[in-house]
């Protein structure tokens, strides 16, 4: 029965948060590709304990874990998750260690714990509660959970063209989501994709004296006008034909935004703005928010980093960029338009040293799997989500649309700080989330 699932879920919240913790400890860092089989192997471990089939796929990258049940029934559900997680750094931001996992009022901290290790564990002790109740599962299951999420999945392409047959479902729960600013619960439907570039300039053998920067280039100077030449004071990006191959949006999406409420003042509150991007407000906000491509600079590095002064002459300078595309940009294209604009505007001596990249995907708000989520959300949080057709963060949704219609719902809050210092989730909003799956397998079963 339902109703013992949901109960077990809550009776045994503890031994869950233990079991999540365990895993929060592993600092599976992808950025250093550090701890990455350990990490894979504890849930490779987990699924199966659930009875479910795993298997730690080796690919030229960090390994992807599967895992599935075929219990006969009508519907498979699939959950997409990654068990890697972002750099921790800077340390000293953090106010408990962000690998060893600290409750406070309420919240879970550690690294990792919003994206997306609790939505991973949680999905996990959702299967284990029907399991445990001796309820039968209402769906088939499968899991595909990756270890390089956080640095652009580069071999999630290899690893879905090798195992085509598997990434088949009915619906799907893509990895991370929660409730916004004014506590509700949001999905989302689609992600942006991503152009990922380091530049790097290169003007002499060795960084100089800067008493000779009368007589030597600038090789941070020289990348400055570079990264300057991309874009207007006004954020439009320069480079010949960047919004080309953009797709506007269509009539129902513009009928789901319409819906959704972007809670500018407290937005604009919490990160200590008066205004947004270029005074932006209204439908204008949103068109940007679902569906404006940017520009960004990431990091830039050069010279001298450390305390007082130091007259140098830096001989070498770089700068991270990344792109957010809407749908239908191709990465690969933005990169050779980027050199053609580098080449064309005296910087051909500004490298592309590295660049990774993939497209931007959505479900179509109107897919009938979207409904079943928001009734298993109403039914446990009491409300309708927020549905936004797209978020402005990317993914590499692209690689399972075509088979797998993809839902974004998870535990995190607006304050879950992914990627930076304090992490944490409402261990509330926790329990609920387990209990939400419980009820989305319960209401496939009837779809
Ligand atoms: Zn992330």
């Amino acid at each position: 029965m339902l109703d013992d699932v949901l109960s077990y879920l809550e009776s045994n919240l503890a031994n869950s948060l233990s079991d999540l913790k365990e895993v929060l400890r592993l600092p599976s860092v992808a950025a250093k590709g550090e701890n990455m089989e350990e990490t894979a192997q504890w849930v490779a471990d987990h699924l199966d304990e659930l009875g479910l089939e795993s298997k730690i796929h080796k690919t030229s990258g960090q390994p992807v874990v599967t895992g599935h049940i075929d219990v006969g029934a009508k519907r498979t559900l699939m959950f997409y998750d990654h068990y890697d997680v972002q750099p921790a750094e800077p340390f000293d931001l953090w106010e408990s260690p962000p690998f060893e996992p600290t409750e406070r009022d309420g919240r879970l901290y550690a690294r990792g714990v919003a994206d997306n290790k609790g939505d991973t564990v949680s999905r996990l002790w959702t299967i284990k509660a029907f399991l445990e109740t001796g309820t039968d599962l209402p769906v088939n299951i499968k899991f595909v959970v990756e270890g390089e999420e956080e640095v652009g999945s580069p071999t999630m392409p290899e690893f879905v063209k090798d195992n085509k047959d598997f990434l088949k479902a009915d619906g799907g729960i893509w990895e991370f989501g929660g409730s916004g600013i004014d506590g509700i619960q949001e999905a989302w439907l689609g992600l942006k994709g991503l152009l990922y570039v380091q530049l790097e300039v290169e003007r002499l053998t060795m960084d100089a004296h800067s008493a000779y920067a009368c007589i030597l280039p600038s090789a941070p100077y020289q990348l400055v006008w570079a990264l300057s030449s991309l874009k207007d004071s006004d954020s439009r990006i320069k480079i010949d034909g960047f919004y080309d191959d953009m797709k506007q949006l269509s009539e129902s999406d513009l009928k789901a935004i319409a819906k959704v409420d972007l809670h500018e003042t407290e937005v604009k509150d919490h990160y200590g703005i008066q205004h947004f991007l270029n005074e932006l407000k209204d439908d204008a906000l949103k068109e940007a928010y679902y569906n404006a491509p940017t520009c960004n600079i990431a990091g830039i590095e050069s010279g001298w980093q450390g305390m007082g002064s130091k007259t140098v002459l830096p001989a070498k300078a770089m700068a991270k960029l990344d792109f957010r595309l809407v749908e239908t940009m191709d990465p690969e294209d933005i990169k050779n338009k980027l050199r053609r604009h580098l080449d064309n505007n005296g910087f051909e001596d500004v490298k592309i040293a590295w660049y990774d990249g993939y497209p931007a995907a959505k479900t179509p708000v109107d897919h009938p799997f979207v409904d079943v989520v928001n009734k298993a959300n109403k039914i446990v949080f009491g409300h309708d989500l927020v549905v936004h057709t797209t978020s402005p963060g990317s993914g590499p949704l692209y690689l399972f649309t075509d088979s797998v219609p993809m839902v974004s719902i998870g535990c995190g809050d607006f304050d879950s700080r992914a990627h930076s210092p304090n992490e944490s989730i409402i261990i509330d909003n926790y329990l609920l989330t387990m209990k939400r799956v419980a009820v989305v397998m319960d209401e496939m079963s009837r779809w």
